[in-house]
């Protein structure tokens, strides 16, 4: 057990917002956090939770913020970094439930997802549109989208496509004061809506700019064209 001040009562509180299943206290059933993919550093937790869904994921940060509690993020614990290890011991929050792909969006090529989302099942579930989300660690099978964005991970496709930086269009946080902010958001990358100084600076016919990224022929790199958007932009102001 950590030297931070941990009671029973804060248990009670992760229940009570969670259910009594999704708390683990057991050393037994904490050993499976102790450490990350890399197994170099081990650190027990003094605590699990999994919140079932995004409110109670908010909520359980909020009582960490109110008892001074620290917590550590975890998603399927692929990391060679030991990121999601609670160095100093305290509660991780395993987001392994929450991982709903909220909205594909096939005109404007994006989609909505919660962290706990698997990359390879993101992927699936794209295909049937004809649409891939490029960045493709190795632990594809298992890491979540929520992982791989604290990671910035990218695999052999990133030669081509660029890592997952690349392809981060808006994040919702919850901060650790348990305030919620949104950072972007969709782009919109219909052709419509790209400006004409971006179209001659990119020297592109309409035809290929407005082409989206499919499974099969040529891709266009929309992250390399919005780069040179943005650079453009910075260049004029
Ligand atoms: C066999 C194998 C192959 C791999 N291949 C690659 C590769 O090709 N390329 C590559 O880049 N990496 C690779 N990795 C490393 C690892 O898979 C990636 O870093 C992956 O993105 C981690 O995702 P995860 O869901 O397992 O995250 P975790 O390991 O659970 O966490 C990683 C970090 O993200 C944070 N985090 C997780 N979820 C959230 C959230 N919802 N909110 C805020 N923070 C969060 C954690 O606190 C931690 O700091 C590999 C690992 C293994 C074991």
């Amino acid at each position: 057990m950590s030297s931070h001040s941990w009671h029973p009562e804060f248990v009670r509180a992760l229940k009570k917002i969670c259910g009594e299943r999704s708390v683990l206290t057991d050393p037994t059933a904490l050993l499976a956090y102790e450490n990350d993919a890399l197994s170099f550093h081990r650190s027990r937790p003094d605590c699990v939770v999994i919140p079932n869904n995004y409110e109670q994921l908010k909520q359980v940060v909020q009582l960490c913020k109110g008892q001074d509690f620290p917590f550590t993020l975890r998603g399927a614990g692929t990391s060679l970094s030991g990121g999601p290890v609670a160095v100093a011991g305290g509660l991780v929050i395993h987001v392994s439930k929450l991982r709903n792909i909220l909205e594909v969006n096939v005109e404007d090529q994006y989609c909505v997802v919660e962290p706990g989302v698997v990359l390879n099942r993101l992927n699936q579930h794209l295909s049937q549109f004809g649409l891939f989300y490029p960045p493709d660690p190795s632990s594809s099978g298992t890491c979540t989208i929520g992982g791989n964005v604290a990671e910035n991970s990218g695999g052999l496709r990133c030669f081509r496509y660029g890592v997952t930086a690349n392809y981060v269009l808006g994040l919702e946080m919850i901060l650790p004061t348990g305030e919620v902010v949104q950072f972007g958001g969709p782009a919109r990358l219909r052709l419509a809506q790209f400006d004409d100084r971006f179209r001659r600076h990119l020297g592109r016919d309409r035809q290929s700019v407005a082409a989206p990224q499919t499974l099969a022929g040529e891709n266009l790199d929309l992250s390399r064209d919005l780069r040179q958007y943005a650079r453009c932009h910075a260049h004029h102001c």
